[in-house]
């Protein structure tokens, strides 16, 4: 018997993979492998584990379709980016509306890939905050140091600088109502294999919500989802995901296989 302590929320980013065909065959085996794995079946009917998935935007609908009704209520789609303002020209942009009615619940925003390669700043990442409040859909707000920042000992100044500007025009009831999901995700760590040691994630994951309730007031209790993201895989899942102060975690290359997903699953549900 499998004692599961905390709701655990395991997102897949599927960056810009998986086209139609390819996430039509994903969830074939997805949900082919959910059918006979009881554990995470009753975890997730019991709302003690939530999945996402973030296709491609092209993908969106598809992932939608197939996930099976029983699981609709903990098994969701995002998108991986949204444009703040509402419509116009903004040529090759999604607006977060268009998300909503697509029935995407989260968006992630300010991941580091849009930040370092497509120069999204932390104001714009704050109006994009904004919007998905504003229309009701939740944002996965990413947050963390580059590999330099870090060697400068400036991670803290960083992330507090990236979360302070990220909340700085929410309401602090929005934020105890989980209407954001925080990620920390450092840099260095996405893509790369290597990634944070379990003691230092809490650290940071723990040191964000000081940085919450310092500024906005927030709860410190358990009212803000936070997960680690950066190269997390089936073996190192368990002690990310074990620490106080971690809720989850955003997965990219592990969350494109049916496998390696279903190997951190099975990990965190102390299922190995
Ligand atoms: C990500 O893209 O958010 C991510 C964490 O990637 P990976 O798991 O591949 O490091």
């Amino acid at each position: 018997m499998v004692l599961i302590l905390k709701k655990i929320y395991l997102f897949g980013n599927w960056k810009m993979n998986h086209g139609l065909s390819r996430t039509d065959n994903f969830f074939k085996e997805f949900n082919n492998r959910l059918v006979s794995n009881q554990l995470a079946g009753n975890a997730l009917k019991q709302h003690l584990l939530e999945l996402a998935f973030f296709p491609p935007y092209v993908s969106v609908l598809n992932a939608l379709g197939e996930i099976a009704s029983e699981y609709k209520d903990s098994i969701f789609v995002g998108a991986q980016n949204a444009h703040q303002e509402d419509q116009g020209a903004y040529t090759g942009e999604i607006s977060i509306e268009m998300l909503k009615e697509l029935g995407c619940k989260y968006v992630i925003i300010g991941h580091s890939e849009r930040r370092h390669i497509f120069g999204e700043t932390n104001p714009v990442i704050s109006a994009k905050i904004e919007k998905c409040i504003e229309k009701d859909i939740i944002p996965v707000l990413c947050y963390g140091e580059t590999l330099k920042e870090k060697e400068d000992g400036l991670t803290i100044k960083v992330i507090e600088e990236q979360l302070k500007s990220a909340v700085d025009n929410i309401s602090t009831s929005d934020l105890n109502d989980k209407k954001i999901i925080f990620a920390y995700e450092p840099v260095w760590a996405i893509g790369t294999g290597l990634s944070a040691t379990p003691l230092d994630a809490e650290n940071i994951c723990r040191t964000t919500r000081d940085i919450l309730k310092d500024t906005k007031g927030s709860s410190m209790s358990r009212d803000q989802i936070i997960l680690y993201g950066g190269s997390v895989k089936e073996g190192n899942a368990k002690d990310l995901i074990n620490q106080e102060n971690i809720d989850g975690a955003l997965i990219g290359g592990a969350s494109l296989k049916v496998d390696s997903f279903f190997g951190i699953i099975n990990s965190c549900l102390g299922q190995d």
